[in-house]
This record gives C-alpha cells, sequence and structure tokens, in this order.
C-alpha cells in the first residue's frame, strides 16, 4: 500500500462546513431573485458529449483548445466531456425536451463547471456557475432584464461597485464586413504587431484589439471599430438596449471592443467587472445567441432567438466576504441536550423529539462522558442553551436549560415550557 497521503486535484476545492453559511445564504438569495423575475430552475447533467461544446463554444477557442476535461468513456469509447460551462448543455436540454413548443423560456441553473486552467486565486480548474438563459426572445426588452437581474442580485448580496459594460457584436454579415476591414488595417501596420498578432492576423483578428502588449496600444487604438460597421437591426437592437438602461437608471460604459472567448455571440455582450478581485476581475459575463438553438438542434430546430449570462460564484462570494458577510446569520444549534443516568438517558431522546418536532435544532450527546465533559462538548457545538437531564429530572418530567451565550440563570421547567422558552429568546 503507498504511504502518499491523497489529497484533492489542484484547483479544485473542498468547501468546508465553517464556509457553508456564505453558500447557502448565496444560493437562497440567486433562488428567490430569479423567482422573482419569472426564471425557473433547470439541472442538466455534468457530463456531455464533446461534440455538444466543439460544436457550440467554437473548435478555436481557449475553452475548446486547451481547457476540457475530456475523456473516453472506457466502457464503449464515446468521448465525454465535464461541462466547462452551461449555456450549450441548457440548449441542449431544452431542445431534447421540446419545452419551446410551450412558449419561450426562462432559465436558470446553478452547478459546478469544468476547466483545466492554471489554478490561482479566484481562478479554478472546478468552480461554480449560476446561470439565467432566455430562449425564444428577440428583443433588447430581455437583454435589458437579464443585466437588471443581475444588478437585482448585487443589491440583494450586499455587493457594490460592481462596473457594467456592454458592447454589440453585430450580426454574422456586419462581423464579415468588419473582419476583412480589420484584416486589411492590421496588414498595413505589420510591422507594429508583435508574433502573436501576426499569428492571429488571419484566424482571430478581434482576439488582436484584446491584446496586453503596451507597444501595440497606439495601432489597437487606431483600428476600425465594429461599431462602425454595425448593420441597422443591430445598432437599432443596441440603441434600444441601451435607451432602457437609462430609463431603469442602470449604470453602463460602452465598451467597444469587448469581446467574448465563446464564438457562439452576437449582438449584446455585457460584462460586471470589480476592481476588488485583482486580475479576476471578470464577476458576471453575458450576451445574446441567437444563432445556437439552431446550431445544436440541427436542421430539425426552428431557429430561436436567445439571451443569458453567467456568473462566477466564487468571485461573487469572495466580494460577499469583503462587503456583507458580517451581516449574514450564522445557523447555531438551539439546545445541546446532556444526559447522565439511565432514566436520564431515555428522556433525551425524548426531549430531543420533541424539540425537533417543534421546529427546533436540537443535537443529542452521544458517547459517554462526565456532566463537565459533556458541557465542554455543548459549549464547543455553538448552541444557544444547553439541556441538562439528571436522573431526578427525569424522574420529574422536567429538565434543566442553561443560556451558554450570556449570563442568565439556569431554570428547571417541563418540556413544553423550555421549547416555548427556546423559541422566545
Ligand atoms: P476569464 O476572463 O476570467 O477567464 P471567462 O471569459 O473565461 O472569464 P466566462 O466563460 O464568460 O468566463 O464565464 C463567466 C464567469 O465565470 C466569469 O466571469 C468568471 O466569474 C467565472 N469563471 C470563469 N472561469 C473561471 C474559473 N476558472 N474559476 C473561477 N471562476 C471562473
Ligand atoms: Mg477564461
Amino acid at each position: 500500500m503507498s504511504s502518499r497521503t491523497l489529497q484533492a486535484i489542484r484547483g479544485m476545492n473542498d468547501i468546508l462546513p465553517d464556509q457553508i453559511y456564505l453558500w447557502e445564504f448565496f444560493e437562497q438569495v440567486v433562488h428567490d431573485c430569479m423567482a422573482a423575475f419569472g426564471y425557473r430552475n433547470i439541472r442538466m447533467p455534468i457530463v456531455e458529449q464533446t461534440d455538444l461544446f466543439v460544436r457550440s463554444i467554437g473548435a478555436v477557442t481557449d475553452i475548446v483548445e486547451k481547457e476540457m476535461y475530456s475523456f473516453s468513456d472506457q466502457l464503449n469509447g464515446d468521448s465525454l466531456t465535464l461541462r466547462p460551462e452551461g449555456t450549450a448543455s441548457c440548449v441542449r436540454a431544452v431542445l431534447e425536451h421540446n419545452l419551446l413548443y410551450a412558449g419561450s423560456q426562462r432559465l436558470y441553473y446553478s452547478g459546478a463547471m469544468f476547466r483545466h486552467e492554471r489554478p490561482q486565486k479566484g481562478r479554478y480548474r472546478q468552480f461554480h456557475q449560476v446561470g439565467a438563459e432566455a430562449l425564444g426572445y428577440a428583443g433588447p426588452d430581455i437583454d435589458a432584464e437579464l443585466i437588471i437581474m443581475c444588478a437585482e442580485l448585487w443589491k440583494r448580496l450586499g455587493i457594490s461597485n460592481l462596473r457594467l459594460e456592454i458592447g454589440t457584436l453585430g450580426s454574422a454579415a456586419s462581423r464579415t464586413v468588419h473582419r476583412s476591414r480589420l484584416i486589411g488595417y492590421l496588414e498595413r501596420h505589420l510591422g507594429k504587431l508583435d508574433d502573436d498578432a501576426r499569428r492571429r492576423l488571419h484566424s482571430n483578428p478581434l482576439r488582436i484589439l484584446d491584446s496586453k502588449n503596451a507597444e501595440m496600444r497606439e495601432v489597437i487604438d487606431g483600428a476600425p471599430r465594429l461599431l462602425d460597421d454595425l448593420d441597422e437591426d443591430s445598432l437599432a437592437h443596441f440603441e434600444g438596449l441601451q435607451r432602457l438602461l437609462r430609463d431603469q437608471g442602470v449604470d453602463f460604459e460602452i465598451n467597444p471592443r469587448l469581446v467574448r472567448g465563446l464564438d457562439y455571440y452576437n449582438r449584446t455582450v455585457f460584462e460586471w467587472i470589480t476592481g476588488k478581485l485583482g486580475a479576476q476581475g471578470a464577476v458576471c459575463a453575458g450576451g445574446r445567441y441567437d444563432g445556437l438553438v439552431e446550431q445544436i438542434g440541427g436542421r430539425a430546430a426552428s431557429a430561436a432567438p436567445a439571451c443569458g449570462f453567467a456568473l462566477g460564484v466564487e468571485r461573487v462570494l469572495a466580494l460577499i466576504s469583503m462587503e456583507s458577510a458580517g451581516d449574514i446569520p450564522h445557523s447555531v444549534p438551539d439546545a445541546y441536550v446532556i444526559h447522565r443516568g439511565e432514566i436520564a438517558d431515555g428522556f433525551a431522546w425524548k426531549t430531543v423529539r420533541y424539540l425537533r418536532d417543534r421546529g427546533l435544532k436540537a443535537i443529542l450527546h452521544c458517547g459517554d462522558g462526565s456532566f463537565k465533559v459533556q458541557m465542554r462538548k455543548a459549549d464547543a457545538s455553538g448552541a444557544r442553551f444547553a439541556i441538562i437531564i439528571g436522573d431526578d429530572e427525569a424522574q420529574a418530567g422536567e429538565i434543566s436549560i442553561k443560556p451558554l451565550r450570556e449570563a442568565a440563570e439556569q431554570v428547571r421547567v417541563g418540556l413544553a415550557e423550555a421549547a416555548d422558552l427556546l423559541e422566545a429568546s
């Protein structure tokens, strides 16, 4: 047997009980907020056919080229992948179960995603996303609704200072026009491009505009902007979105250089960004993907315009920890029941059952131990009260209650009165 200690996979984290109050608070707020906007929960499998992601996210993207956990099923040779994101699975599920026949769909999901990246603060190999998808909606009203739902979520979570950037990628046709203008421009400035940019010149010229190389700043600033090549409908859509956001009092900046790492986006793209998490400042990203339903469904599916977003749960929780964690209630047990003696032991079981039936949280001491040892456990449990049962209390059908978190007298009462007391304090 190997003596090597087993550890979790690099970049994949345990979430320990001391941190759970944050996750549970977050999950409850998300659930309530989604419900408030009429979004229904959907849960998809964690593993899908590799082809689903290659076809939707795009073969020449970071995710598909180098971040996917793909493997072949030993039993039948299928090529499978741990989902790197949720939109493709969600669209697949919607098509597979014909949900769009019943009309447009507002959906949300949450869960673990997997990307083989270099782990660092705020960037993990197993991380969590909450995503919302609105399928079957063409207008900018739903884009605005999704953005406003994010803003509401930030408010309910108690996080502030998130910056909203919006942009538009136009239609496929306007991107083709823009692409050739861009390549033409970059070819005229070939001498000023670095190696990376030259390599991408014909495969993915838009990405060059994303470069962090300061020496290329001037060329990038002077490059033609997609906004100037927009088709009329996309321009109207983008202006419609801006009008709605302004009417609803949502601040935003237009970022003409906003690009997304997945191929399926068109028209609206947006991102919520914080300055508080260093390099991992992107908290939530989304946009419109009008072609994806048809693309995944093949000829059998009728096209359906759609828009959605995904937020990074770990990054949002990091912000909550910095800003509002102090206000989040921890769930603590109401009582820790200490007992010693033959009659007392039986009465202790009856006591915890009674308290739980009344909706209270009661821990029964298990194992041996003197009253003193048990009292120490009661204290360490975080419970608000210790309930002490000896044979003489049990014989009288009573228990002693001792407050653990404040200086107050121990009292001896019947079970019903004890529960009243726990509920009242
Ligand atoms: P980044 O630019 O940080 O790599 P991305 O563009 O790859 O993000 P998306 O695919 O748009 O991210 O996913 C939406 C959100 O999911 C991101 O804004 C981020 O908050 C979160 N996210 C993405 N990748 C990771 C990761 N490896 N670890 C933790 N959170 C992540
Ligand atoms: Mg990424």
